[in-house]
């Protein structure tokens, strides 16, 4: 590592203690970014295949400009009247079905969801969750509690009981009913809290079940989950923070993948394009008796400079057809993947929609055993050679490939080309 490196480490450790993590064994300092391109201190380039907060592209001008913009004029509350709150709402309702026609906004993901499992508590009187393996959905201590992929099984409360992942890769439904046959699960986790005593509150999924390394669950299981905990005087929770926006390529929503409706959908990272904006939109019905509760306000939370990114992000995500983009640059992105996967036989299977594709990587084909020290050479080699991507999953094993939204076939080819590379450099080592 270079000096300025080793001395930016030190006194990372000194100023921010031993909590954070970096990527990367070779850690990147990084000083600008433009569309889907970032570069570091030196002026060396990156291709970001990882970034879904930086959903337009890196400091898209328009974002940019709308924020500056507002920032000079006013910056207030929603204790005031402000229009862009409600064009915002506006605006973000209008993609969702009529029955959802409610915004109250937040600054995170972790906030939005702690609001959507307040309602749940407050409409069903229940306050049991019920929410999937080695689920990831922020950090605030609700939130935590349900974040399967990080808190300790012995501090899970009795009031959060897991599904197993819906996986038809590796788990133990893999046909066409595998959908179907995960959702049943959902009925021994109700079964499960009302043997402690406990009545339910929510049922919540990060709609791509990304964290836990299944990047799309199958087909109706969604719907039937839905089914399964309104059936149980539940709500069901859309977390939408990975996959909402456009990214899953056919849909707006990744909950659309199904058809139904969620309860309460909440959304946030790729909504300010790296401004901290974050919602839950919802039935009026639900918010109503909530409020019967006491009052919400959040004095970050959809203030106009917010809103106004976020009404920007909206406008260039119809203006330069982002969704089309992610549709068809991630069918190119799948088929070469796929070809890839013919000559590389450390590729076990490639899975995803649109922009949000996984490499899973394994050492022997037919037992689908995870290559997790491969997948970790892999990243740290791809960053080396000028491309940026991560791993996850419940053995490390799988890359994520999670690009702003206005990546072009080229740069889906020249990624490709770098991966073909580093896997045949790399492969034969493990
Ligand atoms: N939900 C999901 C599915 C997430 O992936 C994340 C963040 N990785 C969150 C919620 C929390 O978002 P934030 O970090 O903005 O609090």
């Amino acid at each position: 590592m270079k000096p300025n490196t080793d001395a930016m480490l030190a006194r990372r450790r000194k100023l921010l203690g031993p909590a954070y993590r970096l990527f990367y064994r070779n850690p990147v300092h990084l000083v600008r970014g433009e569309g889907v391109w970032l570069y570091d201190a030196d002026g060396r380039k990156y291709l970001d295949m990882y970034n879904n907060v930086a959903h337009v592209g890196h400091c898209h001008a328009q974002v940019v400009e709308a924020v500056c913009k507002q920032m000079k004029l006013l910056n207030t509350h929603t204790r005031y009247l402000h229009g862009n709150v409600l064009d915002y709402a506006e605006r973000l309702t209008g993609k969702f079905p009529r029955e959802l026609d409610t915004a109250m906004f937040c600054c995170t993901g972790s906030e939005a969801n702690e609001l959507a499992l307040r309602i749940a508590r407050t409409c069903t009187g229940g306050t049991g969750i019920i929410v999937t393996e080695y689920a990831y959905h922020g950090n605030t201590k609700a939130i935590y509690e349900i974040s399967t992929e990080d808190i300790p099984a012995d501090e899970v409360p009795d009031y959060v009981v897991t599904v197993p992942r819906p996986d038809t890769y590796r788990g133990r439904y893999r046909g066409s009913d595998a959908g179907e046959k995960y959702a049943a699960h959902a009925h021994e986790a109700l079964e499960t809290l009302a043997n402690r005593g406990i009545k339910p509150a929510a049922f919540i999924i990060d709609t791509i079940a990304s964290s836990c390394g299944v990047v799309a669950p199958p087909p109706g299981y969604l719907r039937k989950c839905a089914e399964i905990i309104r059936a149980a005087g539940g709500i069901f929770i859309a977390d939408e923070v990975q996959p909402g926006f456009g990214r899953t390529g056919r849909n707006f929503w990744g909950y659309q993948a199904d058809s139904f409706i969620p309860d309460i959908v909440t959304m946030g990272k790729p909504m300010g394009n790296g401004h901290p904006l974050s919602a839950i939109v919802t039935r009026r019905e639900l918010v109503q008796q909530f409020s019967t509760h006491g009052h919400y306000f959040n004095t970050f939370g959809g203030n106009p400079v917010s809103c106004a990114a976020g009404l920007a992000v909206l406008d260039v995500i119809e203006k330069e057809n982002l969704q089309q983009n992610a549709l068809r640059v991630g069918e190119h992105l799948t088929d070469g993947l796929r070809s890839l996967a013919k000559r590389h036989e450390c590729i076990g299977e490639v899975r995803g929609t649109g922009l949000f594709l996984a490499v899973e990587l394994v050492s022997d084909r037919e037992a689908r055993t995870p290559a997790t020290e491969l997948a970790a050479t892999i990243v740290n080699d791809l960053r080396e050679r000028g491309v940026l991507t991560g791993s996850i999953g419940p053995d490390d094993n799988i890359l994520k490939l999670r690009p702003p939204m206005v990546i072009s076939t080229s740069d889906a080819d020249y990624m490709l080309d770098i991966l073909d590379r580093s896997l045949a450099d790399n492969a034969h080592a493990h």
